[in-house]
């Protein structure tokens, strides 16, 4: 079997293609612009890249781009008032603080200072907390990039068995949470899963999302199923995931690339976040209380 390879980079383009769209019409409909703001403390080199890309996406649909830089030795009075400053601002639909943080600084309570209505990252207590009540609220992007892409590939969730490897709060645990409310019956592996093949080996649906380049071959994979790779690991030929490529196509039906998976799919995730996350805002003094 030669897998269908799952083209994240063009199905990402369709979707912010959509967003542009549907911004400028929200635009149109309430007179206001969403704006998105990112923080970057300190210059570590792939978070500026980072940062850079998801400005840029962002000023290409339509969305306010708003931007504060800290210096590295920011300390965390100075990125919880600019949080704060970000928070009171109605022209900031979204915040998303850029991680990670220089050591030294509390990045659990940074995060928790976002109010749960602009956080787009979907990273706070509060919005994870109502992902695991099943209650409306802004869901984390690569969780969210993964099941758009299950969505456009047309994999039913349905009663599917499917693994996530890797139990992270970014990745794994808030995916496993999406993957039930599809009504998937979902495995959590993780760093001490024994024999991780025989588990995956199970799944009609496996995302890996552990952070280890190589991790999943065509030993672990049950012919036909399909495999999502989260992981993105720098070599000197270029970016690899947590999936070999070549050997599982062999027996997948279905294989997402790296590059050109997931990654596109998470920005995409962001924008139509600080769009919802817009939305709820204009939307309330409808809902308020005479
Ligand atoms: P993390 O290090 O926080 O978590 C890794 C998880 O994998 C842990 O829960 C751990 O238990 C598990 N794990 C580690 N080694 C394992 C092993 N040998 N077998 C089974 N499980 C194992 O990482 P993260 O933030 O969740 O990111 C995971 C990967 O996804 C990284 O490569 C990261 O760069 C990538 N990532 C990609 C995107 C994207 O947009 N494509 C976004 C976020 C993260």
């Amino acid at each position: 079997m030669t897998a269908h390879v799952i083209d994240g980079k063009t199905i990402a383009s369709n979707l912010r293609h959509q967003l542009a769209l549907d911004v400028d019409a929200f635009i149109r409909d309430t007179g206001f612009q969403p704006g998105l703001a990112t923080i970057l403390v300190g210059a570590d080199p792939a978070s500026e890249v980072y940062v850079a890309n998801k400005r840029k996406a962002a000023a290409s649909v339509g969305i306010v781009d708003v931007h504060r830089r800290l210096p590295h030795d920011g300390t965390e009075a100075v990125v919880a008032s600019t949080i704060d400053e970000l928070a009171a601002d109605p022209a900031v639909s979204g915040i998303l603080l850029q991680l990670p943080l220089p050591s030294g600084l509390d990045a659990s309570a940074l995060i928790d200072r976002i109010p749960v209505s602009k956080d787009v990252d979907g990273l706070t207590t509060l919005s994870a907390g109502l992902l695991a009540r099943g209650e409306p609220g802004l869901r984390p992007c690569t969780p969210q990039g993964v099941i758009a892409l299950l969505d456009a590939a047309q994999v039913s969730l349905e009663g599917a068995e499917a693994v996530v490897v890797g139990r992270s709060q970014l990745v794994g645990t808030p995916l496993a949470r999406l993957l039930t409310e599809r009504n998937a019956t979902v495995t959590i592996a993780h760093s001490r899963t024994g024999d991780l093949d025989s588990v995956t080996r199970r799944a009609d649906v496996v995302v890996a999302a552990a952070g280890v380049a190589g991790l999943l071959t065509a030993h672990g994979v049950k012919p036909g199923a399909v495999v999502i790779d989260v992981g993105i690991h720098r070599t000197p030929t270029g970016l690899v995931g947590d999936v070999v490529f070549d050997d599982v196509a062999t027996v997948a039906s279905a294989i997402t690339p790296v590059p050109g998976g997931v990654g596109p799919m998470t920005i995409a995730m962001l924008l139509r976040n600080t769009l919802s996350a817009a939305a709820r805002v204009t939307a309330r003094p409808l809902n308020a209380a005479p």
